[in-house]
């Protein structure tokens, strides 16, 4: 049959992505987006500080992807990040990464992240692995936050053999730049082309995939139709709060939404009077309870005083049951660290961004747990009856899920498949 008209579910990067490039190829498309803006996972604070402030993406892990010509097109600028700026608490001690580098206590830490992609044990988490190697709790820590965290999840869900073969995955990278302009300029160029066919509030509650067009049902009642629809929904949303799908969604997809990870987790970015940690810090992975914090306005010329306070997997769950003030909670893990009170003392507001609680996000970004094996994200990507196709982040194959890029090139290959059938 040929595909002239495509539904795209969200308006997220990888939304962006796939619509952009099937509009440029003459296609009729229109854009559902179930919130009131696009950009999904990529968002921003304005009005906090003298600079926008991150609430999702925040990072660009290397260029030597979709996002340069982005970068190149929106003419936004990138800021550098080093790891000469990252700093480690352990012991009582704060230290730059490059002394800890320099000396023992860490060596084994670092040896491990240095030869994560060659790892070919059995399907252990990295907390298994961790522990079968006795290593030091100090080192548990630095990698429950460098590994765990970066990956939006805790050691004890953070599988090993995801890391197999990602030899140019983000995470094993150092190359890392934050933007100067709000992350979602970098979107623009994409946006730009496709503003007009989005439809914000519209949200997608039925999906019929197996009639000689598919049928979206919103959730105000109103059926559209088209030839194809690219679903980029995240997996926890497909986990937890799926559209309804008829036919059911086979028991291949299934099975991949099931052993896919990704977990809950929340930023609180904090304002204080003034400055308490290095002048140069970017970093600082903690062995505190809250395990990462970073300074946002660093290389940004701003002045104001800021820290993000990032936590995911278990220990966000554990956060949210215990039901304490989370900004209270992040201050005293400051105080701790900086001591005398400093951070309580000089607080002065904080925005606390749960993504867990988004409806239609219900998370961070995907990431391989113990079980994923590489058929798992085949099986979640692989379109349907040449009708229904699947982008979004946890649908990349080339070891880049999680990140925007990831979605970006998840979203031009899903509008690809599409493409392909419409010849
Ligand atoms: C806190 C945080 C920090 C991050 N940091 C980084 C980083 O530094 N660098 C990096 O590269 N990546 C980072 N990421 C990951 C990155 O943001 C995501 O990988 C990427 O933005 C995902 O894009 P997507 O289009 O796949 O999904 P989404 O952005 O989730 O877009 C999907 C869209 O679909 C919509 N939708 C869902 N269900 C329905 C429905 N039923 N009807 C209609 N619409 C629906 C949603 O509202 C959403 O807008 C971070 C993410 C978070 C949350």
């Amino acid at each position: 049959m040929r595909i002239g008209s495509v539904i795209v579910i969200g308006a997220g990067a990888a939304g962006l992505a796939a619509a952009e490039r099937l509009v440029s190829q003459g296609l009729q498309v229109t854009m559902l987006e179930a919130s009131d803006r696009a950009g999904g996972r990529v968002r921003h604070l304005e009005g906090f500080a003298d600079f926008a402030i991150e609430l999702g993406a925040e990072e660009v892990h290397g260029l030597e992807n979709c996002l340069l010509p982005l970068v190149k097109a929106s003419g936004a600028e990138l800021i550098r990040h080093e790891s000469a700026h990252d700093y480690i608490r352990y012991d009582g001690k704060l230290v730059s990464l490059e002394q800890a580098r320099a000396g023992e206590d860490l060596s084994e830490a670092f040896d491990f992240v240095a030869n994560l992609s060659r790892f070919t044990g059995p399907a252990w988490t990295v907390e298994q692995c961790i522990v079968a190697r006795h290593m030091p709790g100090h080192a548990w820590h630095y990698l429950d936050s460098r590994l765990g965290v970066e990956h939006g999840t805790t050691l004890d869900r953070l599988g090993m053999r995801g890391f197999a073969g990602y030899e140019r995955n983000w995470q094993l990278r150092e190359e890392n730049y934050t933007v100067r302009q709000p992350y979602v300029r970098l979107l623009d160029p994409l946006l730009a082309k496709v503003r007009d066919r989005i439809h914000f509030g519209a949200i997608v509650a039925r999906l019929e995939w197996s009639g000689p067009q598919a049928v979206v049902c919103l959730a105000g009642g109103e059926d559209l139709r088209a030839d194809a629809v690219i679903y980029t929904g995240s997996v926890a949303v497909l986990r937890d709060a799926p559209p309804e799908f008829s036919p059911l969604l086979p028991a291949e997809k299934c099975e991949a939404i099931g052993n896919i990870g990704m977990d809950g987790g929340m930023k609180i970015v904090m304002r204080f009077r003034r400055r308490f940690w290095p002048e140069d810090m970017y970093f600082l992975h903690s062995d505190t309870f809250w395990p990462q914090f970073w300074n946002p306005g660093r290389g940004r010329g701003g002045q104001a005083h800021l820290l993000t306070a990032f936590v995911s997997g278990t220990r966000a769950d554990f956060l949210r049951q215990l039901e304490v003030d989370l900004v209270e909670f992040a201050l005293g893990e400051l105080d701790r660290i900086f001591g005398e009170r400093i951070a309580s003392q000089n607080y002065e507001d904080a925005y606390l961004a749960d993504w867990t609680r988004e409806p239609f996000v219900r998370g961070l970004y995907s990431f391989p747990l113990a079980q994923t094996e590489p058929r798992h994200r085949e099986a979640l990507a692989a379109s349907l009856g040449g009708k229904l196709f699947f982008a979004g982040e946890a649908t990349d194959l080339e070891g880049h899920s999680g990140t925007v890029h990831g979605a970006i090139e998840s979203g031009r290959r899903a509008a690809n498949e599409v493409m392909a059938c419409a010849r």
